[in-house]
């Protein structure tokens, strides 16, 4: 199923992902996808923001991982854009899908085969301007709670 939402400035897709870090349960692992300069990360700001987070979330491009870990509920933020082509094999799994928080993913599709079944998949698509279109897609039971 598809939920699909459209912004007209940056601070409403940082409200949205502010709002989703509300609504979904702990446990959760988004996967992001879209150009260069869609929104990602700026969505991961807002998510970041929702979870009470203070750090100003950066793309972690250069780390491959972040972690934000004295919150209640800790965010790892992915960005696996540099793991195209190599193995990827390198505990990353651990955190997908980590137990008390929520995990976000950069360029999913370099780390296909760490996803998991229950995946909530945003598509962000840059219309022109300050315009995006964000499509969520889930299951039933998680775009109930969006
Ligand atoms: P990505 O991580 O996908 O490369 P960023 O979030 O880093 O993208 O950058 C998005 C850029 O687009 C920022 O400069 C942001 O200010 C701008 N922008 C303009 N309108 C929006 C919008 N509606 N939602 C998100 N970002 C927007
Ligand atoms: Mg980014």
């Amino acid at each position: 199923m598809e939920k699909v939402i459209l912004t007209s400035n940056k601070e409403e897709t940082m409200r949205l992902g502010a709002y989703l870090a509300k609504v979904l349960p702990v446990g959760s692992v988004l996967a992001l996808t879209g150009d260069l300069g869609a929104g990602k990360t700026t969505l991961v700001r807002g998510i970041a923001e929702g979870l009470g987070i203070k750090e100003v979330v950066q793309s972690p491009t250069f780390n491959i991982m972040k972690i934000y870990a004295k919150y209640p509920k800790p965010l790892i933020h992915i960005d696996a854009y540099r793991l195209a082509d190599v193995n990827t094999d390198i505990g990353l799994d651990e955190y997908i899908g980590y137990e008390t928080g929520i995990t976000v993913i950069e360029w999913p599709m370099y780390i296909s085969s760490l996803l998991p079944d229950d995946l909530i998949e945003i598509e962000i698509i840059n219309k022109g301007g300050d315009n995006r279109m964000l499509t969520i897609s889930a299951n039933k039971e998680i775009l109930e709670k969006i």
